[in-house]
C-alpha cells in the first residue's frame, strides 16, 4: 500500500475544523465507555472484549486477554490475534492492563531512550510479563524486494525474563485502521491527542505532565520505588547560609505530607534560595527492549 502524505494532508485540512472537534469529542465518549468496561472486568478477571474469564482460550474465539498468558496460550496461536486485532487495538488492551497494575510506570515508551529511525518502539511491562513493539522506517515502507514487502511491526514477549515470542518470529501486518492512525499521527502530530488516551498513557506522557504538579504530586523521596521520577534538587541560598537542622526539617515534612523534597523546600525557603531540580524518569521503570535488524542481504 502506497502511502500518500500529500493526499492525507489534503483530506484534513478539507475538514472544517468543528468537524474534527465533533470527532474528537465522540471518540473520547467511546474510549471512556471501553475503559469502563474493561476496568469493571478486570476486576473480577474477566476480558471485557470476549466475556470470558482470563484463564480462558477458546480456539474458536481468538481474544487479545490470551496475550495475558493466563491461558494455554502457545506462540503459534498469535497470529489467530494478530489476523483478527490490529496494532493499534492489541496495544492499547495491552497498555490498559498495564496500567491497572501501575499508572504510566508500566509502560516504557520514552522518545528519548528509542533509537533512532523508529516509527514504534516501548515496552510494557504487566506482572511477569514485558511485550514490546517495535517498527522501523524499513518495516514501516516494507522489506523491499522480499515477501515482507507490506507495512508491519515487530513484537516480542518474555514471560518471566525467557522469550516467548521473539521479533523476528513475525512480520505482523498493520491493517487499514493502523496506517490511517498512524499515518495521521506522523502528519499531525498532536491533533488528535494522545494516542491511547489516558487510560492507554505512558512515561512519554508523564514527563510531560506541568512541572508543578510533578512537584508537588510525585510523593516523598523515600518513595523513589514506587514514584515515576526521580528528582535531583540544587539549592543555592542566596545570601544567607541554610542549616543543616533546616533541611533536616523539610525532609521530615516532605515524608510527613507526602509531597516531594523540592516542593516543600520551595514553600519553606521562598526568597532565601533558589531551588532548582532535574527530573528525570524513575529508574525502576521497565527499559525498552532492543531488536537487533537484520542486515539485508
Ligand atoms: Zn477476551
Ligand atoms: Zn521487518
Amino acid at each position: 500500500m502506497e502511502y500518500d502524505a500529500e493526499r492525507l494532508k489534503n483530506f484534513w485540512d478539507s475538514i472544517p475544523h468543528e468537524k474534527i472537534e465533533e470527532a474528537n469529542r465522540r471518540s473520547r465518549d467511546e474510549h471512556q465507555r471501553q475503559v469502563k468496561a474493561f476496568r469493571d472486568g478486570y476486576a473480577n478477571d474477566t476480558c471485557y472484549l470476549c466475556g470470558k474469564n482470563f484463564s480462558t482460550l477458546s480456539k474458536s474465539n481468538p481474544c487479545l486477554h490470551w496475550l495475558l498468558r493466563r491461558c494455554k496460550f502457545k506462540k503459534k496461536d498469535f497470529s489467530k490475534v494478530y489476523n483478527k486485532y490490529g496494532y493499534v487495538n492489541i496495544a492499547a488492551y495491552l497498555r490498559w492492563c498495564a496500567n491497572e497494575e501501575r499508572p504510566l510506570a508500566n509502560i516504557n515508551d520514552l522518545k528519548s531512550e528509542q533509537k533512532e529511525g523508529k516509527i514504534i518502539s516501548y515496552t510494557i511491562k504487566w506482572k511477569n510479563i514485558e511485550w514490546t513493539f517495535d517498527c522501523s522506517k524499513n518495516d514501516f515502507s516494507g522489506h523491499k524486494g522480499l515477501s515482507i514487502d507490506y507495512p508491519h511491526y515487530h513484537f516480542q514477549m518474555r514471560i518471566d525474563g525467557r522469550q516467548f515470542i521473539n521479533f523476528n518470529d513475525f512480520h505482523i501486518p498493520f491493517n487499514d485502521h493502523d496506517l490511517f492512525v498512524l499515518n495521521s499521527s506522523i502528519e499531525h502530530g498532536d491533533i488528535f491527542g494522545h494516542d491511547f488516551g489516558s487510560a492507554g498513557a505512558g512515561m512519554e506522557d508523564a514527563m510531560n505532565f506541568p512541572l508543578d504538579d510533578i512537584l508537588e504530586f510525585s510523593g516523598s523521596s523515600s518513595q523513589e520505588e514506587e514514584s515515576l521520577y526521580h528528582l535531583s534538587t540544587m539549592i543555592e541560598a542566596s545570601g544567607e547560609l541554610i542549616s543543616g537542622d533546616e533541611i533536616e526539617d523539610i525532609r521530615a515534612e516532605a515524608a510527613r505530607t507526602g509531597k516531594t523534597f523540592t516542593y516543600v523546600a520551595k514553600q519553606r525557603l521562598g526568597e532565601r534560595a533558589s531551588v532548582r531540580t532535574v527530573i528525570t524518569p524513575s529508574d525502576s521503570i521497565p527499559d525498552i527492549a532492543s531488536r537487533t535488524e537484520h542486515k539485508r542481504r
